[in-house]
């Protein structure tokens, strides 16, 4: 079901002239409300006048992570303080948090794009919907719920943990769709299956996961496990939370709501925009909200934009489902890896469970290392040790040929990988770089 067509599905052409007018007003708006925007495009000598075409975006400063973390709490509001209504917050594991703070205008603007997103992945009003993303100041839980509201389906407000309630509920309410990160969604998997639950007989057909990477092959092992259809969905509180891009029945690349959050593909080390198709940091302008809009949002994900019509009619652009991000990108002995291509590497090997962590040490002679463990199926694990000694061989070996490094590759027994409820921790970098 595509939730708004009039704007899904807009003539490009006629999205692109709604996107500049758009464009230009914010860059107005910004000059006079938010002085850290005001300063940085004096320095440049720019603004709103010079915008002439989308491409004359490349004029406008860009805004990063550190930037919000020094404007933390309110230095990015962009309206009367009275006008805001709800407020959301990242982890911020590795510093200040980064905050968006939602007028009604744009809470209206985030049930709107969420709703087109769990409406890609299936929702209509008859479903019931178990949203088992977290509640609070985490985007994941209320932008769901948010969604499935505006379609008119049931929500159940779970939130994550507490998995044999979930699958109480599950069970009992009949829930249709699922909501929650791909890693809580396969745990979830593991635990009805240790009770005995046969997931693919009860009721639930479809799901929407992102808020962390995840594979295609990852995606197939929860389509089999509950027997549905799995749609990966991507969003980031400073934008508007979960809502920015999702996939529809297609599965084949993730539209982007692009009326309302306007994408740029860069060059990370360079800054300068790239061909389309090539790889490269996305980049967004919020083009409609007023609590904290934000002009050419360094988000740091690393993707390519597909340019072709999608078979589902809606004209929107798609990205590719994210490749890991600058950030997240392990520079091993000088070579880079993204935990997304060990992962991908790993789903090949029979005898494996989905269930790893990367161990970047540096060791005596000031060397990366990295420990690969990998759990290992339980049927594998009863073998005797010859068995396990030629499956840690094999993946030693994919593992060197696949990333052009070498990994020493540690087996450990099933269910032994600390499970997450929310975004999985697939990292643990020793280095003090
Ligand atoms: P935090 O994790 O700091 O609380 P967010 O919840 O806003 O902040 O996280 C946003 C980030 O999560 C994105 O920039 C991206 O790296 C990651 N992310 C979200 N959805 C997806 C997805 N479907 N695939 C890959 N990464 C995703
Ligand atoms: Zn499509």
């Amino acid at each position: 079901m595509i939730f708004n067509p009039e704007y899904e599905c807009m003539d490009r052409e006629a999205r692109k002239k709604l996107q500049l007018a758009n464009l230009k007003n914010l860059a107005e708006t910004l000059h006079e409300k938010v002085p850290f925007y005001r300063d940085k495009m004096d320095g440049l000598g720019t603004g709103a006048a010079d915008i002439h075409s989308l491409a004359d975006i490349e004029k406008l400063p860009f805004t990063t992570k550190d930037d919000l973390r020094e404007l933390y709490p309110h230095g990015l509001l962009a309206c009367p303080k009275d006008r805001i209504v709800e407020v959301h917050m990242s982890s911020g594991t590795t510093g200040k948090p980064v905050v968006d703070e939602y007028t009604k205008k744009d809470i209206d603007i985030w049930r709107e794009s969420m709703a087109r997103t769990l409406a890609g992945g299936g929702c209509t009003k008859d479903d019931i919907v178990q949203n088992c993303y977290g509640y609070g100041l985490f985007t994941g839980g209320p932008g769901a719920h948010y969604g499935a509201m505006t379609i008119g389906a049931e929500v159940l407000p779970m939130s994550s943990g507490n998995t044999a309630r979930q699958l109480m509920v599950m069970q009992d309410f009949g829930s249709t769709m699922l909501t929650c990160t791909p890693s809580y969604a396969l745990y979830m998997a593991e635990e009805a299956a240790e009770a005995g639950i046969d997931l693919r007989k009860l009721p639930i057909r479809k799901g929407c996961f992102g808020a962390e990477p995840w594979s295609e092959n990852m995606r197939k092992e929860i389509e089999e496990r509950y027997g549905m259809k799995a749609h990966d969905i991507y969003g980031l509180t400073e934008i508007i939370g979960p809502g920015v891009s999702f996939e529809c029945e297609a599965q084949n690349g993730l539209h982007i709501n692009e009326d309302l959050f306007y994408p740029e593909i860069i060059d990370p080390a360079t800054g300068k925009t790239l061909p389309l198709g090539e790889k490269g940091e996305l980049v967004f302008t919020t083009l409609t909200k007023e609590g904290t809009p934000l002009l050419r949002y360094r988000t740091r994900d690393i993707t390519y934009f597909i340019g072709e019509p999608c078979s589902c009619g809606r004209t929107t652009i798609r990205m590719h489902r994210i490749f890991g991000r600058t950030d997240d990108m392990l520079i091993i002995r000088g070579v880079n890896v993204f935990p997304s291509q060990i992962e991908h590497a790993l789903f090949e090997i029979e005898g494996t469970e989905p269930q790893y962590v990367i161990v970047v040490d540096r060791g005596a002679a000031h060397l990366d290392e990295v420990e690969l463990q990998v759990e290992v199926k339980q049927e594998f694990f009863s073998d005797e040790t010859k068995g396990l000694e030629g499956l840690r061989a094999r993946i030693q070996n994919i593992m060197k040929s696949k990333l052009q490094i070498a990994v020493r590759v540690k087996l450990v027994e099933p269910k032994t990988i600390e499970r997450s409820m929310g975004k999985a921790k697939r990292v643990v970098d020793n280095r003090k770089l």
